[in-house]
């Protein structure tokens, strides 16, 4: 048996509800692959501003950098909207993500089963995609300097700048190829070469990080000729690895052809322990209902005990239960005809119980 940390910040609205059904599935399936766990709970987000007047308690920060991984629900409502920007719930993920110094955000967009029929996208072109988006998540436009908006000759100007250091750019690579390895070993740099001196740096240092992953088929695509691709044949692809910027835009557009956000997990990882979290938000529209979809919240775990623990089989197993749970039950969000709907809770006890006969 191997012993894990995991700290669990289950965070607003459906945070709540959809953490619980994932806890459950974790627990049942960690034993399984001689993983003990060593659980622990703490507040972020909305939550968190109101026990102790901050979004991200040192408490919680603490217990994080601690702990093997981190499995985060969602943060955010309107109660917190009004309050100032830096002790929004929002802002406590963000400190939690570069606190960790996790820089590789890792968006997997999976059709799962006859959920083919959610994605907007025809049957044919999606049946059977399997897309692994690596984002960089520290670094680029959206953090270089100077940034700003200033007068410049008479008018406001904005401006921000894009910048990417070799070492940033050898450390994500270096993530898109090893994670590449773990799938079908096919890895598609994305970046804009032809314009951007920075993204032509991309390119040379992806290639030269390549010569280490000689297993692994490298090819490298413009951005916009990537987000034309992943809307014609997506199954072209096998795992993408891209700057923050086109990374954020990318990932969302392969997620909707999946066409459910309650079926999105993710991870960020690169520091010393990962985090995993759903892509959406706290939902406070359907929020204490028993309406949430829990399944990007299991997905999520799965990802937690891929990429963590190395434990591709209990990642597989989790996925194979969701399919098959898929295949009568629904949460509102995906429901179907033919199909029975049933609730948060009872969704995650559906996949239980696949996962107990296993
Ligand atoms: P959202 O993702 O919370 O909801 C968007 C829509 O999708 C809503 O109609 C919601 O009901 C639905 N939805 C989301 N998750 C679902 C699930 N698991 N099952 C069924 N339906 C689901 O986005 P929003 O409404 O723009 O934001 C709500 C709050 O969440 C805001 O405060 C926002 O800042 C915050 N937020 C947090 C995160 C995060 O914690 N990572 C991400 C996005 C938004």
């Amino acid at each position: 048996m191997i012993t894990k940390k995991i700290l669990v910040t289950p965070g607003d609205g459906i945070g709540p509800e959809v953490t619980k059904q994932a806890i459950h599935v974790l627990k049942t399936v960690a034993p399984r692959f001689e993983l003990q766990l060593e659980l622990s709970e703490k507040p972020v987000g909305g939550v968190a501003y109101d026990l102790t007047g901050t979004p991200i308690p040192d408490e919680t920060l603490e217990a994080a950098k601690n702990s093997d991984a981190v499995l985060l629900g969602a943060v955010g409502g309107p109660k917190w909207e009004p309050l100032d920007f830096s002790v929004r719930p929002e802002r406590g993920l963000l400190k939690l993500r570069s606190e960790l110094e996790l820089y590789a955000n890792l968006r997997p967009a999976v059709i799962y089963g006859d959920l083919v029929n959610a994605s907007t996208l025809k049957p044919e072109i999606v049946d059977g995609a399997d897309l692994m988006v690596v984002r960089e998540l520290t670094g680029g436009i959206y953090f270089g300097e100077p940034r700003g908006v200033e007068i410049r000759n008479g008018e406001r100007v904005g401006f921000n700048t894009l910048v990417y250091s070799e070492s940033e750019i050898r450390r994500i690579a270096k993530v898109g190829f090893e994670i590449a390895m773990k799938r079908k070993k096919k890895l598609t740099s994305v970046d804009k070469a032809n314009v951007l001196e920075s993204t032509e740096l991309w390119r040379e240092i992806v290639t030269e990080v390549g010569k280490d992953f000689p297993e692994v088929e490298l090819s490298h695509m413009y951005a916009d000729n990537a987000a034309m691709q992943i809307i014609r044949n997506p199954k072209q692809f096998d795992t993408m690895v891209t700057t923050n910027m086109f990374g954020d835009i990318l990932s969302d557009a392969a997620a909707m052809m999946t066409g459910s956000l309650g079926m999105l997990p993710s991870a960020s990882i690169g520091g010393k322990n990962g985090m995993y979290e759903p892509v959406h938000g706290s939902a406070p529209d359907i929020s204490g209902q028993d309406k949430a979809n829990p399944l990007a919240m299991i997905l999520s775990v799965g990802m937690m005990l891929r990429y963590s623990f190395d434990l591709t089989e209990a990642d597989e197993m989790i996925q194979q239960a969701v399919v098959k749970t898929l295949e009568t039950y629904r949460t509102d969000d995906i429901m179907a005809e033919g199909k029975t709907l049933i609730g948060c809770q009872e969704m995650g006890e559906r996949v239980l119980q696949i996962l107990e006969q296993k």
